[in-house]
């Protein structure tokens, strides 16, 4: 039996914080806000695993009010995401998702990204497909004032 899940999120971009992208860090002036880590991509995967599993969203599992959150790698949060998928007996068929940039050029990152997920999520490479897009200079993104991320899953019930 097989089950789908979407997530989406977006992060504002300020100073004086690092960019983080599935768990990795991209050189860039600003950063990501966010009572975690706010990996963007991360974040909006682990809504699409936990959507997949109708387990609710990231917020409810990780309040942002949680001290135990502040700061922490979102690494750790998808980790737990998939250990409670495991523990539902479901595996991961794969995952899309889609990164909206304007900048930094995300071009040469993405597989580096791609390739980092599926390792944190122990699946093969070509189970996870990360792709990069601009907003054409329009709205929030465009300007470079956010970075928002969508997400696919597929999980199957083992
Ligand atoms: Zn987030």
């Amino acid at each position: 039996m097989y089950r789908i899940g979407i997530g989406y999120d977006l992060h504002r971009l300020i100073r004086r914080r690092k960019l983080i992208l599935g768990g990795i860090i991209i050189p860039y002036t600003k950063g990501l806000l966010g009572h975690s880590d706010a990996d963007v991509l991360i974040h909006a995967i682990c809504d699409a695993l936990l959507g997949a599993s109708g387990r609710g969203d990231i917020g409810e599992h990780f309040p942002d009010c949680d001290p135990a959150y502040k700061n922490i790698s979102s690494v750790k949060l998808l980790k737990k995401v998939a250990r409670r998928l495991r523990a539902l007996k479901y595996s991961i068929n794969n995952i899309d998702a889609v990164i909206v940039a304007e900048k930094p050029s995300l071009v040469s990152y993405k597989k580096k990204i791609s390739r980092n997920i599926a390792q944190i999520l122990n699946l093969p490479s070509k189970k996870v497909n990360v792709k990069a897009t601009s907003a054409e200079k329009l709205g929030p993104i465009g300007r470079g004032q956010a970075i928002s991320a969508h997400a696919i899953a597929l999980i199957k019930k083992r």
